[in-house]
């Protein structure tokens, strides 16, 4: 299995980041909809033991109500993004409900990245809000919220689609913390043995 993003959406999004064609010797990670106590600090944990850095992109209403998680992501060095707060889909909300919902969230998380729930926003909600924001996307999915597949198909989804530049998603939610402790350190034992380095996004 290997999931790639359609052309059409690449193309619906241009002012998007999708991956970083010149990094030839490092992946980006990224946890969506934490912070979570349950996951997060298990995270953070496991990308200490590998010197691994990584993006996190927070909902508004969880950093609300889980500072202490939110401030052990950024005292480990790894970077923050907006999820909004609220974690609605751009295509059913009126533009102006949608950024003002991404603005709340980013009066907790205070970052110019942003990813949209669901990686699905109208072109004019990307257009007001990637004046403000540097929209961030992803070109490898872990599905480790799919309760459709196995552990081991969610770590070769993984590892089979990873490659030097990639931007890759998971989740620090409950919902995929049953795959995320069984693929996350063997890929990253998988990104050490090519010899890639595990950065954070930065803008
Ligand atoms: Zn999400």
């Amino acid at each position: 299995m290997r999931l790639r993003v359609p052309p059409f959406l690449k193309r619906l999004y241009p002012a998007a980041i999708w991956n970083f064609p010149n990094e030839a010797d490092s992946v980006f990670l990224t946890f969506d909809d934490g912070p979570t106590p349950e996951i997060t600090p298990w995270v953070i944990n496991k990308l200490a033991e590998y010197d691994a850095k990584a993006t996190f992109f927070c909902l508004g209403k969880n950093v609300e109500q889980h500072p202490e998680e939110f401030t052990l992501i950024r005292a480990n060095g790894h970077s923050v993004g907006n999820h909004s707060y609220s974690h609605q889909r751009g295509f059913s909300m009126p533009t102006g409900s949608y950024v003002e919902d991404v603005d709340l969230a980013d009066e907790f998380i205070r970052s110019n990245l942003f990813r949209p729930p669901y990686s699905f926003i109208t072109p004019t909600q990307v257009r007001v809000l990637s004046e403000r924001y540097k929209i961030i996307m992803w070109n490898v999915l872990s599905l480790d919220y799919s309760n459709k597949i196995t552990n081991h198909q969610c770590l070769k989804q993984v590892v089979g689609s990873a490659h030097p530049g990639a931007v890759i998603v998971f989740h620090d939610s409950l919902k995929s913390a049953k795959h995320l402790k069984y693929v996350l350190p063997k890929a990253l034992d998988f990104f050490v043995e090519k010899g890639w380095k595990m950065k954070a996004i930065e803008y």
